[in-house]
């Protein structure tokens, strides 16, 4: 593992609480064309389960779904925190979501992207979420998918620019959302719970990471999760999954016991 990964668990080893901020499809759970089917990759659940057990880390997921899709598929307990809809919900433990409220126009847009889908014959690739409809074309030939995306453009640029909504492209797909809010605001709002000195680190794959990645820029460690690499503000590259779980271990092995920084103190 790199000197930057290493320096940044002795840190994590260190503290009393650390943050561990992760995004769920492509960086714990490989791309399934059943979105519904997209379990974690083998030992995830387990060294999470770990992690969190453990209590000094503030586990956290932040997601472009549904955050209540996440729970039943990562299957830990008790569930941990998800952001969903990339920041525009916030899932606690306990249940309580917190979401803001989607003004009439925007509800009245986003009901008119659906229908732009339904005439183009391609509501099957649609996902409706919170404040947003996203479409998916991960399961389409790659000739299919350039003709999807050029006729939802086609309806969608005028909706977004018309309503002042984001057109956001991700890896497979696009969405238009509410404007609000992205996942940088969910690392933003995150930082300032857990306080300057708790080390945090984020892992994403796709380009809506990016706004966690520059939110998290000169204050913890950011890490693309991908087969390959691409242009990032990430400052490390790990590749799903044999670099994920090295890493998760190697949290695991930090925060198991008391803080280094304690049981060294209080040997005697
Ligand atoms: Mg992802």
């Amino acid at each position: 593992m790199v000197e930057k990964v290493e320096h940044f668990l002795r840190g994590v080893a260190q503290a009393r609480l650390s943050a561990l901020l992760l995004d769920y499809d492509g960086t714990l759970a490989p791309f399934s064309a059943d979105r519904k089917q997209a379990v974690p990759y083998a030992g995830v659940t387990r060294v999470l389960q770990s992690i969190s057990g453990a209590g000094r880390t503030r586990l956290v997921i932040v997601t472009g779904r549904d955050a209540r899709e996440v729970g039943p598929l990562l299957r830990l307990d008790p569930p941990p925190e998800i952001w969903g809809a990339h920041g525009l919900q916030r899932l606690q433990p306990d249940g309580t979501c917190e979401m803001p409220e989607i003004p009439m126009l925007v509800a009245q847009a986003l009901d008119d992207a659906r229908r732009w889908l339904i005439y183009q014959g391609l509501e099957e690739l649609a996902e409706m979420k919170p404040g947003s409809i996203a479409v998916h074309w991960r399961s389409l030939s790659e000739t299919a998918a350039s003709e999807s995306r050029s006729r939802i453009l086609l309806g969608w640029f005028r909706m977004a620019e018309r309503n002042s909504l984001k057109l956001l492209e991700f890896d497979g797909g696009v969405e238009l959302r509410m404007p609000d809010l992205d996942k940088g605001d969910a690392v933003r709002t995150i930082l300032k719970e857990v306080g300057p000195n708790a080390p945090v680190a984020y892992l994403g794959d796709d380009a809506t990471d990016e706004h966690a990645f520059e939110a998290l820029a000169c204050r913890g460690l950011t890490v693309l999760v991908r087969p390959t690499q691409r242009r990032t503000s990430a400052q490390v590259w790990f590749k799903p999954p044999e670099d994920v779980l090295e890493f998760l271990s190697c949290w695991e092995e930090a925060t198991a016991g008391l803080p280094k920084s304690q049981s060294a103190g209080s040997s005697r």
